[in-house]
This record gives structure tokens, sequence and C-alpha cells, in this order.
């Protein structure tokens, strides 16, 4: 039987916060918000770099770890020259298991799988206690490689995914860090066995990850917390030193920036700052005026010939068309056919449908550099897409520059803003909308649409939901710029 607690993602945990560490193995249930996202793209991928050594052996044996650890014995000892997936390792109650594993002439080669596109220092603390288990473990470590996503490949199709991944020769890195491990361990072995350590939030709750103990450490927080104003130590020290915790009794000596002056002024007033200028802005911009939302999705391991790990690949726009002053007719694009990229249809039916003239307001850049990808990928539409990216008016920065309301809770996202300027109005309500509310969901939505398993009832719901959402965006848009020319 193996000592309760520590494996290597714990030991990565008390490394960002030892109360999270202790939280995470005496208190899972107050856990909340943990990154699936992420986890998806790390199992994606893994199962990707497997598939590139088909004579590999996988261990299972997920919660069994004594089944795993005896696989592993046996497989080193019987087919050395075979890679192995998930091979299982433990020393003093410290479990790793190795993404790949290669047996080499003078010694074995490590791999760890990320779904980065870079290294990042934290891989090699990762990795250090991968090789610090096994060779404790009595293995022979003579090399440690860190594979991470080449956001250059371009997948050709058929199944060809060979440059996938990068793989990056990290074992000096690994070996300056691995004589840290040992106390690691001990330290949070001893930490585990006692009471929860008492350690305020701050910075390490965001850093190196989002702490999914967050809303558990700071359920009592202030209303409006310093971190609306700045993360920055220098700023949030001399503060908590004087025991202010609200952004309302910060002197407005401590203010540097004038983000920072908006967001205090608002809060401090309990009223909005609107800074008027914006609506004359937003007056010389002539019609008829667009506003266009775009969704999109992006695969680790890309599944369209053509595409790249990670690019954006529109499928779905929503706009509304304002011929004059209050005269709206509403457009839209969904591709969920999924057996064909849908990039080249969406970029077409854009062309075609957001005319010759009048600005195209948007918020944010993200769909100016969705447009730009598509230029790219298809010459041929490069000139009329030119056309619409010279048309976008981003109305992000201008909120951010010109509007804040205590509400916001220091986000400028359409989510966040939209509640303060049309209080009440129910065709404006996200929460309505029922399964797809947010980007994220709109994704999965869509990945579910065109899973070939998908009955037609559930597509054709689905479907519908995902219109709404998006149509929703948009109207949003044409209520903000309402209320901010409204404002003069
Ligand atoms: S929220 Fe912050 S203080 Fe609480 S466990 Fe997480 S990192 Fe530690």
């Amino acid at each position: 039987m193996l000592p309760r607690g520590l494996s290597k993602s714990k030991i990565m945990a008390g490394l960002q916060c030892p109360k999270r560490l202790w939280l995470q193995t005496h208190r899972r249930d107050l856990m909340q918000d943990d990154n699936q996202q992420a986890y998806a793209a790390g199992n994606e991928l893994g199962e990707a770099a497997r598939r590139l050594y088909p004579e590999g052996q996988l261990i299972e044996h997920v919660f069994d770890i004594p089944k795993a650890l005896a696989e592993t014995q046996a497989a080193l000892a019987e087919k050395p020259q075979a890679p192995l997936f998930e091979a299982a390792f433990q020393h003093e109650g410290v479990v790793v298991r190795v993404d790949l594993l290669f047996s080499e002439e003078d010694g074995l080669r490590l791999v760890e799988v990320k779904s980065t596109t870079s290294v990042k220092p934290l891989h090699i603390t990762d990795s250090a206690i991968q090789a610090w288990v096994m060779e404790n473990a009595g293995y022979q470590v003579k090399r440690v490689e860190l594979a991470h996503v080449n956001n250059s490949f371009v997948y050709q199709g058929d199944g060809d995914y060979m440059g996938l991944l990068t793989h990056a020769n990290i074992t000096e890195a690994v070996s300056e860090i691995k004589p840290k491990v040992n106390g690691w361990a001990s330290s949070f072995k001893t930490l585990l066995a006692g009471e929860m350590p008492d350690i305020a939030s701050g910075e390490q709750c965001h850093k190196p990850y989002d702490c999914p103990f967050d809303g558990f450490c700071n359920k009592d927080q202030a209303e409006y917390p310093l971190t609306l104003l700045s993360y920055s130590r220098k700023f949030l020290e001399p503060l908590s030193a004087e025991g202010i915790t609200d952004i309302r009794n910060v002197p407005e000596a401590m203010l540097t920036t004038d983000k920072q002056r908006r967001i205090w002024t608002a809060t401090v007033t309990g009223k909005p700052v609107l800074d008027k200028k914006i609506a004359g802005e937003l007056a010389k911009l002539p019609y008829p005026r667009y506003y266009l939302d775009f969704e999109t999705v992006g695969y680790v391991v890309p599944i369209w010939k053509g595409t790249r790990p990670y690019q954006s690949l529109p499928y779905q726009w929503s706009c509304h068309l304002e011929t004059a002053p209050g005269t709206l007719t509403h457009m839209e694009y969904l591709d969920v056919d999924g057996t064909q990229p849908p990039m080249r249809p969406f970029a077409e039916s854009l062309v075609e449908k957001m005319g010759s003239d009048g600005p195209i307001f948007v918020y944010s850049s993200y769909e100016a550099g969705v447009i730009k990808e598509l230029i790219e990928m298809y010459p041929d539409l490069a000139k009329r897409l030119e056309k619409i990216v010279g048309r976008l008016v981003d109305l992000l920065p201008l909120a951010q520059k010109h509007y804040y309301h205590p509400a916001m809770k220091g986000s400028w996202s359409i989510k966040a803003v939209l509640p303060t300027i049309a209080e009440g109005a129910a065709d404006l309500d996200y929460k309505k909308l029922d399964e797809v509310q947010n980007g994220l969901l709109a994704q999965e939505a869509y990945l579910e649409i065109i899973r070939p398993d998908t009955s037609k009832e559930r597509r054709d719901d689905l479907t519908r939901k995902l219109l709404d959402y998006c149509k929703l965006d948009t109207l949003a848009m044409v209520r903000l710029v309402e209320y901010f020319q409204s404002q003069d």
C-alpha cells in the first residue's frame, strides 16, 4: 500500500501554494472550475503522440497504481526496445506517470508531452520530478525532452502528424532542478499530515495557474477587491500593510493610471463614468452600419487538411445591419456540415453579405485576426476580405477608454458591460439562452453538432441555440452603440 498523498501534480500544486496542495488532498469538495479544456487538449495531444509510435505499449490502470508499477517493471524488463506510454514509477510515496519513455543503448529517454507551443519554466520543474522519481526507483535517465506543439505545423491529411510536436532537449535544465525535489517531497508530506496552512491570498492564486480554490479562500473578500485595480505586488503590498482591502478605501494619490482612476471614481461614487467624447466619435460614423461577431473552433491536433494547431477556424457569424438609426435587420451564417472544413464557405458568405461600405462594428480585435488568416488561406478572396478589415471599428478599446460602471468589477467583456447599460432588458439576457451562454459553450455545442453520432434532434436543438447565442452578441453591440450615442 502506497502512502496517501503525493504525485507529480500535487507537488506542482504545492509549489504554487502549500494551501492549495492541502486543500486538493483533503478538501477536493471545495474545488471549482478545474481547467477541463486544458486537460482535454492534453489528452488529445497525448493520444496523437502515441499514434506516432504504433509499436509502443500503453500502461493502463489509471487508478490501480501498484498494477501500473508492476506492468511498467515487467515491460521494461521484457521489451526494452518498444516505447512505453504512461509508464509508472514510485519513490517514497511519490508516483509519476511518464508520457513517452524510450529505452536506448545508454539509458532511458523520458519525454513529457505538453499542449503549449514552447517550453515553460514549470515544465522543467515538472520533468525534474519525473526524473527524480525514476532515478531513485533505480532507473538511469540519460535524456529528458519536452515535446510541445509546433504551431507552424500544417496538417497534410491522411492521419500524418509527423512534425506536430517539437522535441526540446531539457536534460541540463532538469539536472539543475532535480536536487531540490527531495526537499519538496518531504516538506509536503509533513504539510499534508498537519492542519490546513494559514496562507493569505495573493499573486500565487493566479500564477502560474488560476487556483481552483479561489472561491473558497476569497469568499469573504472585499466587495471591490484591490486586484480590480492591479495585481502588481508593488501596488498591493503597501495597501495591504495599511489594512486596506477595498478599492473604496484606496487614497486617490496611490492611483497611477487613467484606467485605475476611472475604476476608482466609479466605485467610490457608485455611478458610472462615461466620457462623452465617445458619443461624438460614434456620431461621425455613417449608415449603413454592421455589427459583426464570429464563432470559431480550434484543435490542438488539426482535423482538417491545410490547418495548424490552435488555428481559430471560423464556422459561424452573426450580423445586425442598421440601415438608418434604429432600422435593423439580421443576417447569419452557420456551417454544421463537419465533413468539410467550414472556413471557405464562411469566407464566401461573409464577402457576399457585408456590402461594400459602412462601418462594421466588432467587440475585440479577434474578428480582424480571423479574417487576416482567411486572406492568407484564400488569395482569390483577399481583396474583398481586406476591404472588410478596413471597415472594422473595434468597440472594445473605445469602451475601455471611455466607460466604466462599478458593476463591471474590472471586466469590459460585452457580458459584463451589457447589464450596466440595459438593465432588465429581457431580449438581452444571456442567462435566458439555456445551454449556450458563452464562447466556450458555443465551441462545445459546435463539436457535438459535427460529431457523426449526434442525433438529428440534438443537432437541430444545438444549432438553434448557437444561432440564438451569436445573434445576441451582435444585438448587444447595437445596444451599446445606441447607449453611448444617447449620452451626448
Ligand atoms: S486560492 Fe490562493 S491562497 Fe487559496 S489555495 Fe489557492 S493559491 Fe492558495
